[in-house]
This record gives C-alpha cells, structure tokens and sequence, in this order.
C-alpha cells in the first residue's frame, strides 16, 4: 500500500516512485504501478503521458512538464517527494530511454534524504515485438538513433558492433524533426553485416489501441517505407536465421530461439 495524502501529511514521510507506464493504453500498465498512481499525492509527468494516464488521474496534484524540461521536472520530483508520495510517470520502461537514471542522478546530488522505487513497464521492444509475432526470443541489444545526448560516432561504433555480431537489432529513436537521416545512416551500417533477406519490422504506436500500424519487410527493401518512420516508431531488424510466416492471419516474423536443433516438430 502507498500512502495517502493525510497519511503522508501527517508523518511527513514521503517517497518518490518513477513509474514506467507502458506503451500507451492503461490496459498495458502494471496492477502495481496502477495502484501506486491513483494513492499518490502529486503525479509528475509530460503532457502526453498524463493524457495517456488521464483516466486514473481525478484526487492526485498534476504537475505537467513540457518535454525538453527533464531535469526540472525531476528537481521537482525529489523535492515535493520529502513530503509526499510522488508518482514520476516515464512512458514505455522508465529504465529504457527513461526518467529513472536522470532523477536518480538529480537525488543523488540534491543530497536529500528521498526513498526510490522504480517500477518497471513495458517498453517499445517488447510491445513491438508482441505486434510482429515472434521476432526477438533470442540475444538482443536496442540502439538509440538520437545524437542529442550521445555522439553519434558512438551511436555508429555500437550499430556496427551489434550487426557485426547478428544480434536481433531494436532501434529506438529513429527520427526527429531535426535528425532526418539517422535512420538511413544507421540502415547503411547494419547492411555492411546482416544479410538484405534479414527480415524487419517497423511498428508505430505500439498497443496505443486505434493508432497502432505495422510493416513487414527486409532489410534491403526496408528504406522504400523511410518517410513512414517517425518518432513513434519502433524498428526490429532480426537476424540471418529469422524468417516470415505468412500465417492466413498474417505475416509473423520469427526468431528460433533454437528447438529445432534439439527437437522434430
Ligand atoms: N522509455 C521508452 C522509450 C523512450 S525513447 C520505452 O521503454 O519504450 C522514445 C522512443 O521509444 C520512440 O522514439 C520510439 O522509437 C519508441 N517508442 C515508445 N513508445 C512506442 C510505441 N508505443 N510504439 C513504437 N515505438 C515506441
């Protein structure tokens, strides 16, 4: 149990929580973090994610922050959490790309006395792959395009490391206003090592119930649907052992996770 707000109040004991809230659609969020959001006092979040959590949210205080505003937020965060119970709310897995290694950061050198709990969602990956059938079930690694807090050589090195290796490859970030052509870079790389059969999958607004859509294709052909990729868009690029079931319901992509060497079926 969390506590209330007379309880919280009245002991001056609070804690913070940095809450992943899943892909999209309440129905994808944890019992757990469910039940921490509508018991706390203050929901800290950006805009999107407060209206995605709009109907939870009815006694708790909102306090809405622009995107581009993380380290205020997080500031904020920590200090109203000396006193109250604190919901950050961070989309996706809040570990991923998320809110908890900044806030952990920002209370660490608030230097203040403030009890932590991140509690895990369920991120892009895996919401994307569960839309595409079967794609990961073997060794992966994600990969952010966005170069505003990596370099992108860095970004470069890793794509490379990863395709040289035959990783399931997921990347996250493909594209903002600003960054046009990091998705076609990073294509170019990966196509140094993995074969143009390698089948991908490019998933938008995963489990965001009506605005969720899909592509099957492969990797030589995957830059015919670069103006469909956007910020909300998930890519899986499998590896030279993955193949397409074209299933009478639809295609599935899927990545053995090795039976068949052991076993007939
Ligand atoms: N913490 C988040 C990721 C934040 S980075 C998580 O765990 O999912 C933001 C990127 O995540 C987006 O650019 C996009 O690549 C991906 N993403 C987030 N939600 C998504 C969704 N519902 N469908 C597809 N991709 C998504």
């Amino acid at each position: 149990m969390v506590g209330s707000q007379s309880q919280s109040q009245s002991e001056a004991k609070g804690k913070l929580y940095i809450i992943g809230i899943g892909p999209g659609s309440v129905d994808h969020l944890t019992v757990k973090a469910r039940d921490v959001i509508m018991n706390s006092d203050y929901i800290v979040g950006n805009g999107t994610y407060l209206d995605q959590m709009a109907r939870l949210l009815d006694k708790q205080e909102i306090v809405r922050s622009a995107m581009g505003k993380e380290v205020d937020r997080s500031r904020r965060a920590v200090e109203l959490a000396q006193n109250n119970i604190v919901s950050m709310i961070s989309g996706g897995d809040a570990n991923v790309y998320g809110m908890a290694g900044l806030v952990l950061e920002v209370a660490e050198h608030a230097d203040l006395d403030v009890e932590v709990e991140v509690l895990p969602g369920v991120t892009a990956i895996t919401a994307a792959a569960s839309v595409l059938g079967a794609p990961i079930v073997n060794d992966l690694c994600t990969v952010s395009l966005s170069d505003l807090l990596t370099p992108w050589e860095v970004i470069e090195k890793r794509l490379d490391a990863a395709a040289s290796a035959d990783f399931v490859m997921s990347l996250y970030n493909p594209k903002s206003r600003q960054r046009k052509s990091n998705f076609s870079r990073a294509v170019q790389i990966i196509r140094r090592h993995k074969e143009d059969t390698v089948p991908v999958g490019l998933v938008k607004n995963a489990l965001r119930d009506e605005d969720q859509d899909f592509i099957v294709t492969t990797l030589g052909n995957v830059m015919e649907y670069n103006e469909w990729v956007d910020m909300s868009t998930t890519i899986l690029i499998t590896t030279n052992d993955s193949h397409v079931w074209e299933s009478p319901h639809g295609k599935k992509i899927i990545t053995p996770r090795g039976y068949h060497r052991k076993y007939d079926y």
